[in-house]
Parts: structure tokens; C-alpha cells; sequence
């Protein structure tokens, strides 16, 4: 039996962890959510005081204790689902919180703290059998993954999902306001110096606006079939 790996980019708000999971359920491989690592990251420097009221990142300090940061993820049977832990404690709500996605972005785009994350990231991919989401996996992690896949979706599409996501927590917020921050994502993630969101060459591309996850699965399930692989 062949082990393979599945990189899976893509815009923000396009369901990539959502699909990624269905991916590695049915295929019995590790799911490992990557943007779970630069918010753990940003988690420990929020901690440690390492960002400031006006948002500025202490760079050569946090470099300096990424040695001592330690990302693991454990499994929850009780949830079915895989939850990241910072130093032995458990962040999975954590690490979703509104200060942690405001500084994700600017502590990600620190040179070394991208290096480590890839390292990490890599030494989880040695024996395959790994389904991985991200912005940069098929571009830079995981440039020779058998199955690569680009995930987008109509930004009004992606907006709406997203108001739908956040009526259901009782967070009510305009939805010009949501499609605004969708687009920006898109703009910053693109346009980045380090490490920007792109297509890897060789990546399917797979746009959801019109579809289910069951349709999505089929997808799936007919690009793997045209690999030709025996899994
Ligand atoms: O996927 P998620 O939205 O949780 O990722 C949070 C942030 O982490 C992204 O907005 C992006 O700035 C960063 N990220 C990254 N590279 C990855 C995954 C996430 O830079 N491979």
C-alpha cells in the first residue's frame, strides 16, 4: 500500500481545514491544520508579553525562545478531532481568539519563525500517510506532494459562509464588513514578502462556491482515481 501526501492551500474562509479533515478521515492519514501552528506561536508571544499595546512583535526575543516553544497535536476521541497543545497545555480555543488572529499574520511573517514551523512541519511528513492545510505547503513545505490542491471560492460566497458561521456563535457582525476583511486576507496573504499565498505549480484547482462538501469529495475521489495510486 502506497502513503502519499496531500497539500491543500488556498484562500481564507474556502473550508481547506474542513475538507482537509474529510480527506484524512477517509483515507485513515494525520491531519495537521499548519495555521494551528503560527496562532500557537503567536499565543506564547501574546504570553510572554513579546507583543506590545501597539501591536509591534519583539522579534529577536521571540527568535530567541523558539527553541522553547513546542507545538503538539492530541487526539480528543471524545470530539473526534485533533486539538493543538502549547507546551504540554491544551490552546485549541485559545488560539481561535480574536487577539491571536490579529497578530497571526505579522508574527507568521517573521523569516525564522516560518523556518521552524517548515522544519516542524516537514519532520511530520516523513512517513507520509499526511493530509496538511496551509498557505505555503504545496509551494514550500511539501513542493513534491503527490497530491496538491489550491482551494477557492467567490469572495461574496466565502462572506456569506463566514456570517452564517459567525450568526450561529451569536457574533453578529455587517456582511459588508465580513467580505471586506475576506478580500483584504486575500490581498495581504497574496502580496506578502515571505512565503505568499500562489498556486504550487502542478496544484489542483478547486473552487467551492457551488459546491458540497459531498460533491467536493467526489472531486476528490476522481483525482485521486486519475493518480492512479493504490492506496
Ligand atoms: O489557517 P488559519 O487562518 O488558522 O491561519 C492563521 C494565519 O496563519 C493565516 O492568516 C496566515 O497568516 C498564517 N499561516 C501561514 N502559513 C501557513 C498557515 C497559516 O502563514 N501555512
Amino acid at each position: 500500500m502506497q502513503k502519499i501526501i496531500v497539500a491543500i492551500d488556498g484562500h481564507s474562509s474556502t473550508g481547506k481545514s474542513t475538507f482537509a479533515k474529510a480527506i484524512a478521515a477517509k483515507l485513515g492519514y494525520v491531519y495537521v491544520d499548519t495555521g494551528a501552528m503560527y496562532r500557537s506561536v503567536t499565543l506564547y508571544a501574546l504570553q510572554q508579553r513579546l507583543i506590545n499595546e501597539r501591536g509591534e512583535v519583539s522579534e529577536k526575543e521571540l527568535v530567541a525562545q523558539l527553541p522553547a516553544i513546542r507545538i503538539t497535536f492530541r487526539y480528543n476521541k471524545g470530539k473526534s478531532a485533533s486539538e493543538t497543545c502549547l507546551n504540554g497545555k491544551n490552546v485549541e480555543q485559545e488560539i481561535r481568539s480574536f487577539s491571536v488572529s490579529q497578530y497571526v499574520s505579522r508574527v507568521s511573517a517573521i523569516p525564522e519563525v516560518r523556518e521552524r514551523m517548515v522544519h516542524l512541519q516537514q519532520e511530520m511528513g516523513v512517513n507520509k500517510g499526511i493530509v496538511m492545510d496551509g498557505r505555503d505547503i504545496g509551494t514550500v513545505v511539501f513542493p513534491q506532494a503527490e497530491l496538491k490542491i489550491y482551494m477557492t471560492a467567490d469572495p461574496q460566497v466565502r462572506a456569506e459562509r463566514r456570517y452564517k458561521e459567525m450568526k450561529e456563535k451569536g457574533c453578529e457582525v455587517p456582511i459588508e464588513e465580513i467580505l471586506e476583511n475576506v478580500k483584504r486576507r486575500d490581498y495581504e496573504d497574496e502580496r506578502r514578502v515571505v512565503a505568499p499565498l500562489r498556486r504550487a505549480p502542478g496544484a489542483l484547482l478547486l473552487d467551492n462556491s457551488r459546491l458540497t462538501p459531498e460533491q467536493q469529495m467526489e472531486w476528490f475521489l476522481e483525482q485521486l482515481a486519475a493518480l492512479r495510486i493504490n492506496l
